[in-house]
């Protein structure tokens, strides 16, 4: 899951970025109104959703939000914002928010809110389960034949990806997009590199090969 932040407070962005990041989503963030508008275009369809501050320099939330939609756009926008009368909600949502939170907020609520924009995209109850495989993401736990796997963040996201697209091919360059955030350094290689601590950890010592290569391509879980 990738997320955009659109928010002038450094602070705020941190505090969301680091949360979201710890829950395994990949952020990107923009400062200003014409930064968010322009990433959130140029990866329309990348992000999962986007977080959008309402008083920003250059281009307001309300702004940037009517011209994603302008253009199309279905992400989900939450807006994030000290005005909160009645008036301002219902603009907000008019103009094309999903939902919008009041600051100052709690990082659980938000993430609350975050996961019911996401519950299309996310698997109806919160285990994704393959074979002798079960990925809970709520608990950020992995298990194979009951025994607990530990993952780092990136290669629970890495997993989740691959799970989720089971049956695809997913190209190196749609593991990027989805798993790793915009200052990734499109070095591919890298992708080797977590795909076989994933391997290690997964097929242990067994002959059990969870993923597969698809060679120039990219890489397969393959459905049963
Ligand atoms: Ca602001």
């Amino acid at each position: 899951m990738r997320v955009l932040i659109v928010e002038d407070e450094p602070g705020i962005a941190l505090f969301l970025k680091e949360g979201l990041q710890e829950e395994s989503f990949a952020v990107d963030v923009a400062n200003d109104g014409p930064s968010g508008l322009e990433l959130a275009t140029v990866n329309d369809g990348e992000y999962d959703l986007i977080l959008l501050d309402w008083m920003l320099p250059g281009l307001s939330g309300i702004e940037v939000v009517r011209q994603l939609r302008k253009i199309g756009s279905h992400v989900p926008v939450i807006f994030l914002t000290a005005r909160d009368t009645v008036q301002d909600t219902v603009f907000a949502l008019e103009m094309g928010a999903n939902d919008f939170i009041k600051k100052p907020f709690s990082f659980e609520e938000l993430l609350a809110r975050v996961r019911v924009q996401l519950r299309g995209k996310q698997s109806e109850n919160s285990r994704i389960i393959h074979r002798n495989l079960v990925m809970d993401l709520n608990t950020h736990q992995v298990f194979v034949d009951n025994q607990d796997v530990s993952l780092t963040q990136k290669e629970f996201a890495l997993l989740e990806f691959l799970l989720r697209n089971k049956g695809k091919v997913c190209t190196r360059s749609r593991i990027i997009e989805h798993v790793w955030d915009i200052h990734f350094d499109y070095n591919t290689s890298v992708i080797d590199v977590y795909i076989n601590a994933l391997r290690k950890k997964m097929d242990g010592n067994t002959d059990i090969n969870l993923i597969t290569t698809i060679r120039g391509v990219g890489y397969i879980i393959k459905d049963e």
